[in-house]
């Protein structure tokens, strides 16, 4: 654009300058004709003096010049013209008009002056020689040069006037192109926007244009015919110096492009040979240098720089053909195995694969259609096929006149951040040790369900299992194995699901199945389907490992509709299976739920007593007697009574159960054997030395300290340890943990006896009791109820666990006596002691003291 620019103008300058030149020497040449002419017109006049007026001028000349003769006798005011002078008027040879008629030949602008020239002339002999303009017969206008000249007579009085009329025109037209050429070469120079000079052949300022005053802040006044060295002496052999030199010696036009430090500007320079001399034009290129710089740059730093570029043409947006790629830079290349070659002139779908998101696609083109900018994340792929996720922003290119011309994608590889949100999302979803959802995915499931549930009509069941012990696994197995189990387990219940069913761990062992669509029998069959997945024993490191699970049920919208609640239900029916005896299934009620707000209520109130009145609770004392006729009271029972305010008629078979569900069991097992040391304190101290035992509830033996903290209680009321025993039940004898153990073993050493309570219910396996003797057996009312009525299998039950308290030299106290048939069955067989209604109820000790112990 630049050298075409400067070709145009060269071009201009080139063409005016010859026209120039051209008039010039037209102009140069008339006027030596016109200096030639008016010799002759001298000559011709002396000749036509000399000849008078019948003289002719010679044609040649005549013709040569357009110059013909007249005269005006004033006698008669009559012309005579010369053939030539007719010629001028475009009139025939013979004719001689008047004075006046001559004169109107004259343009209305001019005859009135050549008017007055002639009279001047006439009347005082002033000769006159003007150029002016006339019409001629034909119509032409003709610029004449009318030069006149009195005639005098002998006497001295002017009797004519004559002269030479010469057809001036050319002249005139060539002076006037040559002027208007003048004009519109300054002008065009003026307005260039670039700064021009021209310097003649010795380096001296013909013309300076406004440009360059403005660019050297110097009028053309004070430039003017100065040499450009005199006035830039720092610039004499300089490259400026150099190339213009060059220029003239070579005759031939140089550019180039400098650096002046005293305008600090950057010039690109032209400089033409002239016959004149040098014309220079320079155009300040400062900020296109800079630009030009920036460009450089930015396209360096666009095709280093870490972000993937690619650009393609506007169109065809859409179509087989697409965009085509006009750009890409090296990071696409690193990226994309795809070299600039390969890719220039395809379209971006050559990045896409299968799973590149067709949606995705969509969203960008219809953006691209509307002309808008869009980000969007995408799955591209190299090359050798691997695939990456891009993130791009694609915007529009316009060009000047604001048509859409390309597309610019910037895109960055961010395969990483993807893989790590899905890292993210797996661990925000899935439960590590089973890959089952977690709670959070079935809780959400859960809701989305429930809310489709409300346009459209459906049902889903909600199943929550439970592994039955699964806690005693981890104590004797320890938790690796637990973990393991766990994995194993949560495989049987996803092969027992339909694919659909949706299954999470929610707990350490409890699990959540979400089936869609479930009706009451689908869902049992389900249940049923789970429970028979676990028939099969696991086996662990070599070890058979036998599990059961509860599973409790609801179905919604029937049990429900709130997710909380839902959950809530399920649980409860959960725990109705773990207390109707596990490996079952059973289906949420609302009676259930009654169940459980009494529970709630229950521990509610339990807790508000014990930590505010201990006055809530005492303790009534059942008699423990020989199995003899004497029935001699030789214990006593201490059993604990709740008088809470809105629960008083709760026993202990409800209320105990709630207090070891809930931790409040610890608590009050203290305050029983408070309340129980009190008394045996008392009794002491009155005389009676009845040994009184204590129910400990499992959980409190598993406390840390425990024995050593209830053998202070018993120091600070001064118990005599003989005084003082323990019943607890035989899963505690089965617990191997270190701390029931230990308890155990500080009580046995501290000569406190143990009772084994309810003996015969639990895991019956008395192995265990070699390890820690215990004092008595309590066998269980189970075993007592239907003893002495003849039912020998009963009887023989009852008789076997005797026998063997007997082997293992430990005494038997039959629970639950209620009857004279059992009694006396009892000491038929050989029972140590008998406790029961028969015997004596639970009562209070004011009443023990006066029934049993004065
Ligand atoms: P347990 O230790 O087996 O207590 C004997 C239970 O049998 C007592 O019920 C007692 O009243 C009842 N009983 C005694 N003789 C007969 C009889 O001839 N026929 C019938 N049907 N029942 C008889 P209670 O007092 O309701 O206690 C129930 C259970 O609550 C106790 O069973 C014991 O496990 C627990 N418990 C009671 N008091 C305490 C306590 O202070 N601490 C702890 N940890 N548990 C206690
Ligand atoms: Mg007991
Ligand atoms: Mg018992």
């Amino acid at each position: 654009m630049m050298v075409n620019r400067t070709q145009e103008l060269e071009e201009a300058l080139a063409a005016a300058l010859s026209e120039l030149r051209a008039a010039k020497s037209k102009i140069e040449y008339l006027e030596t004709a016109a200096e030639t002419n008016e010799r002759l017109v001298d000559g011709g006049a002396e000749a036509l003096r000399m000849a008078h007026w019948h003289a002719e001028f010679s044609d040649i000349a005549a013709r040569l010049a357009h110059v013909g003769g007249w005269r005006v006798d004033l006698s008669n005011l009559h012309v005579f013209w010369s053939p030539a002078t007719a010629n001028i008027h475009d009139e025939p040879h013979d004719i001689s008009p008047t004075l006046e008629a001559a004169l109107d030949y004259y343009t209305p602008q001019h005859r009135d002056r050549m008017s007055a020239l002639f009279s001047a002339c006439a009347k005082h002999g002033h000769p006159f020689d003007e150029v002016l303009q006339i019409v001629t017969a034909k119509g032409r206008h003709v610029w004449v040069r009318s030069i006149g000249e009195a005639v005098q007579d002998d006497a001295g009085r002017i009797v004519a006037v004559e002269g030479a009329l010469q057809d001036v025109s050319d002249l005139v037209a060539a002076r006037d192109k040559s002027e208007d050429l003048s004009r519109r070469l300054y002008q065009t120079l003026e307005s260039i926007n670039d700064a021009f000079v021209l310097l003649d052949h010795d380096w001296r300022f013909l013309f300076v244009n406004a440009q360059a005053e403005a660019l050297w802040q110097r009028s053309r006044d004070d430039l003017l015919g100065n040499s450009i060295w005199e006035e830039y002496p720092e610039a004499v052999g300089n490259s400026f110096h150099v190339h213009y030199q060059r220029a003239v010696a070579e005759g031939r036009a140089v550019q180039f492009q400098e650096f002046t430090p005293i305008f600090d500007k950057w010039f690109e320079v032209d400089a033409h040979p002239t016959p004149e001399g040098l014309a220079i034009y320079f155009r300040d290129i400062t900020q296109q240098r800079v630009r030009d710089h920036q460009l450089r740059l930015l396209e360096a730093a666009v095709s280093r720089q870490n972000d993937i570029l690619l650009i393609t043409e506007a169109e065809p947006i859409d179509g087989p053909d697409g965009p085509k790629i006009v750009y890409v830079n090296e990071a696409f290349e690193r990226r994309t195995g795809f070299s600039c070659k390969d890719v220039i002139g395809q379209t971006p779908r050559i990045l896409q694969g299968p799973k590149t998101q067709r949606d995705e696609l969509k969203r960008i083109r219809h953006a691209l259609e509307q002309w808008q900018s869009v980000r969007a994340e995408l799955i591209n792929y190299t090359k050798s096929g691997e695939e990456f996720w891009l993130e791009l922003d694609i915007v529009p290119l316009a060009n000047e006149a604001g048509n859409l011309t390309h597309w610019v994608a910037i895109e960055r590889d961010i395969t990483e951040r993807k893989e790590f949100e899905e890292r993210l999302w797996i661990a925000a979803t899935r439960d590590t040790l089973t890959g089952l959802f977690n709670r959070t995915v079935l809780r959400e499931a859960l809701d989305q369900r429930l809310q489709e549930m409300q346009e459209t009509d459906g049902s889903l069941a909600l199943l929550i299992v439970d592994i039955d012990g699964f806690k005693n696994v981890n104590d004797t197995l320890g938790h690796d194995h637990g973990d393991v189990l766990l994995a194993n387990i949560a495989k049987r219940i996803k092969s027992a699901v339909r694919g659909s069913d949706k299954v999470a761990r929610i707990n350490g062992d409890e699990f959540m199945v979400l089936a869609n669509n479930s009706t009451a029998q689908d869902t049992a069959l389900l249940a049923q389907r789970l429970l028979d997945s676990f028939r099969v024993p696991f086996i662990l490191y070599g070890r058979s490992i036998a599990i059961t699970a509860s599973i409790g049920i609801v179905i919604a919208p029937q049990d429900g509709d709130d997710p909380e609640v839902l959950i809530r239900n399920a649980d409860i029916a959960m725990y109705q299976s773990k207390a109707a005896g596990r490996n079952m299934f059973t289906r949420f009620k609302p009676s259930m739920l009654e169940e459980v707000l009494r529970r709630t209520e229950i521990e509610q109130a339990l807790q508000y007593s014990l930590f505010t009145g201990n006055d809530d609770f005492l303790l009534v004392y059942q008699p423990q007697v020989t199995c003899d006729a004497r029935r001699k009271v030789v214990g006593l029972e201490a059993l604990v009574r709740w008088q809470g305010a809105k629960h008083g008629s709760v026993g202990p078979a409800e209320f105990i159960p709630i207090a070891e569900a809930s931790g409040l069991i610890r608590p009050l097992d203290h305050l029983v054997i408070e309340l129980a040391a009190t008394q045996i304190a008392t009794w002491a101290k009155a005389g009676i030395a009845v040994p009184v035992s204590v129910n400990v509830s499992a959980i409190s033996m598993q406390t840390e300290d425990f024995a050593r903290e209830v053998l202070q209680h018993l120091a600070r009321h001064g118990v005599k340890h003989s005084l003082f025993q323990i019943e607890i039940v035989e899963t505690v004898y089965l617990d191997e943990s270190s701390t029931t153990l230990e308890n155990l073993s500080t009580f046995w050493k501290a000569g406190i006896c143990i009772s084994i309570d309810d003996f015969g219910t639990g895991h019956s396996s008395l192995s265990y009791l070699r390890r820690l003797p215990a004092k008595f057996l309590k066998m269980d009312r189970s075993f007592v109820e239907h003893v002495g009525i003849g039912l020998t299998d009963e009887d023989a039950l009852a008789e076997a666990i005797l026998a063997m308290a007997r082997a293992l030299n430990i005494d038997v106290i039959a629970e639950g006596v209620e009857t004279e048939a059992q009694f006396n069955w009892l000491v038929q067989n050989g029972c140590t002691q008998v406790q029961g209604y028969f015997t004596g109820r639970p009562i209070s000790p004011q009443l023990l003291e006066a029934q049993y112990l004065t």
